[in-house]
C-alpha cells in the first residue's frame, strides 16, 4: 500500500480530552476520528487493525464449530416485550419509533433477537447443540462514555449463543469458549486475568469476566496472588490483603479493563420467549442457553493500552497492520525513490508492506513511523550512493545498515528471529 494513496491522518498532538495513553495514540496515529461522544469512525489504518482481531476471533470460533451469522441491528420492541427486559433495560437502551409510531430499539445486544431466530428450528435435541456468533455494532447510551473505544456508545462486539439441550453440555461449552477466549487475547498479545462476575443485565446463573489489568481500567479486580482465584470487587466485596476464599493465600486488588464476558443463561431468555425442544424422553422443554461476549474495539483500546513506547505504538506480531515500513526519505531524489520503489516491489511479494512515497520531509515520514509502530522499518535515503539502507525493528530501536543487495537475506533473518 502506498501511504500517499492510504488516509492516515496522523497528529502530533493528543486531544485535550484524552486522558489515557491509549486514546491519545489512536487519535493521534490515525487509526480512529471521532464524530461525537462515544461515537468514533474507524479510519483505514485502524479498521485494517480491527479486522484482523475480527480474524482472529473467527478462526478460534470456528474451530469450535461455532458459526457466523449477521442479526439486524434495528430490533423491534415486540421481543424486548417477550423476555421482559423493554422495561428493565434503562436509559442505556436506544430507544427510537418507525414512522406509525412503532416502537423499536438499537441493539444493545442480541439475546432476543437470537431466540427468535433460534426457537423454530431448534425443536428437538437432536439438532442440538448449536452455536451462532456475529461480529456486529452496538449501542448503548453510556452514562459516560470516555477513553475513547473503551466506553462508545456505538461499538464493536462479538456476540456468541449456544443452545443446549441439558446443562452438562452448556457446561463443557463454557470451558471450550473460556479457552477460546484466553487463545484469542492471547493472540492479541493481551495477558487477561479470568474473574467471577455479576450476572448483571444480562442475567443468568455464573458469569466470568476476561480482565486485562490495566490503570485506566474502569472494573477492579480482586486476585489472589497464591491461586488463579479472581473476581470483580463489585462482585465479592474483598479488600488488598484479605484472605482468598479459595485457597487462603493474599487477595490484591487491581485495576482492569474488561474485554470479554460469558454468561450461563440457563432458561432466562428460553423460558420466556418460549424456545422449546422435544427431548429424549419426548417432553418440551426450554433450550438451555449460554452467552459469550467480546468487545473487539475494546480490545483494540487494550491493546494500544499495553503496547507502546515513549514514541508511539508498538504492535504485537499477529496485530501488526503492515510487516514491513519503507521509507523513501527524499522522494523527490530520484535515485531514492527507484530504489524505493524496487523494494516495495519486491518485498511485497512476501509481506504486506506501507510504503511511504508521500512528498513530506524525512524526519516527518520517521517520527510518524514511529508512531503508528509498523515492526520492521526500512529508510532509503542518502546512503544508498553507497549500496545501503537502514533497517530498523520498532520493538527494539535495533538499526542495522544493510546491502541493498542483500536485504531480502536479511529481512527473513529477522523473521527467523521472531519466531524462535
Ligand atoms: P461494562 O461492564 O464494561 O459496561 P458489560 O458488562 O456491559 O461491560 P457486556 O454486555 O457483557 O458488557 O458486553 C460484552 C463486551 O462488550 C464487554 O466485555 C466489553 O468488552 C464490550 N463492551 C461493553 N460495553 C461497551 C462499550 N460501551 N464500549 C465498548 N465496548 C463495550
Ligand atoms: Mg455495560
Amino acid at each position: 500500500m502506498k501511504q500517499s494513496m492510504m488516509f492516515i491522518p496522523t497528529l502530533k498532538n493528543a486531544p485535550k480530552d484524552a486522558e489515557a495513553m491509549s486514546h491519545k495514540l489512536l487519535v493521534r496515529s490515525g487509526l480512529v476520528k471521532q464524530v461525537a461522544a462515544g461515537i468514533y469512525s474507524y479510519l483505514p489504518l485502524g479498521y485494517k487493525v480491527i479486522k484482523i482481531i475480527e480474524n482472529i476471533v473467527r478462526e478460534e470460533l470456528d474451530a469450535l464449530g461455532c458459526s457466523e451469522l449477521l442479526l439486524p441491528a434495528l430490533q423491534t420492541s415486540d421481543l424486548w416485550k417477550e423476555s421482559g427486559r423493554w422495561d428493565d433495560y434503562g436509559p442505556e437502551l436506544m430507544r427510537l419509533k418507525d414512522r406509525k409510531d412503532r416502537d423499536f430499539c438499537l441493539g444493545p445486544t442480541h439475546e432476543e433477537v437470537i431466540t427468535f431466530v433460534a426457537r423454530d428450528y431448534l425443536n428437538s435435541y437432536k439438532k442440538l447443540p448449536v452455536a451462532l456468533y456475529q461480529i456486529q455494532t452496538k449501542f448503548r447510551d453510556e452514562m459516560r462514555p470516555r477513553f475513547a473505544l473503551m466506553r462508545g456508545r456505538e461499538f464493536s462486539m462479538k456476540d456468541l449463543y449456544s443452545f443446549h439441550s441439558n446443562d452438562e453440555c452448556l457446561n463443557e461449552w463454557y470451558e471450550l469458549v473460556w479457552e477460546a477466549y484466553k487463545k484469542i487475547f492471547n493472540r492479541c498479545g493481551l495477558e487477561v486475568k479470568v474473574v467471577d462476575s455479576d450476572t448483571g443485565q444480562i442475567g443468568g446463573k455464573e458469569a466470568h469476566e476476561f480482565m486485562v489489568m490495566s490503570e485506566v481500567g474502569e472494573d477492579t479486580i480482586s486476585y489472589c496472588n497464591d491461586c488463579d482465584y479472581g473476581s470483580n470487587t463489585e462482585f465479592s466485596n474483598l479488600a488488598e490483603r484479605d484472605k482468598c476464599p479459595k485457597c487462603g493465600g493474599t487477595i490484591s486488588i487491581a485495576k482492569g479493563i474488561e474485554v470479554g464476558n460469558i454468561f450461563k443463561l440457563g432458561t432466562k431468555y428460553s423460558e420466556p420467549m418460549k424456545a422449546t425442544f422435544t427431548d429424549k424422553d419426548g417432553k418440551e422443554k426450554p433450550m438451555i442457553m449460554g452467552c459469550y461476549g467480546l468487545g473487539v474495539s475494546r480490545t483494540l483500546m487494550a491493546v494500544v493500552e499495553q503496547n507502546n513506547d515513549e514514541l508511539g505504538i508498538v504492535w504485537p506480531e499477529e496485530l501488526k497492520p503492515f510487516k514491513y515500513h519503507i521509507i523513501c526519505f527524499d522522494v523527490k531524489n530520484k535515485d531514492q525513490l527507484d530504489v524505493a520503489n524496487h523494494i516495495y516491489s519486491e518485498l511485497r511479494k512476501q509481506s504486506e508492506c506501507l510504503f511511504d512515497d508521500r512528498i513530506e520531509r524525512g524526519i516527518i515520514k520517521l517520527k510518524d513511523s514511529d508512531l503508528i509502530g509498523i515492526p520492521i522499518r526500512i529508510t532509503v535515503g542518502r546512503d544508498i550512493k553507497d549500496g545501503l539502507v537502514e533497517v530498523t525493528e520498532r520493538k527494539t530501536g535495533t538499526s542495522n545498515k544493510v546491502k541493498i543487495t542483500d536485504l531480502q537475506a536479511f529481512c527473513s533473518s529477522l523473521s527467523k528471529k521472531k519466531k524462535k
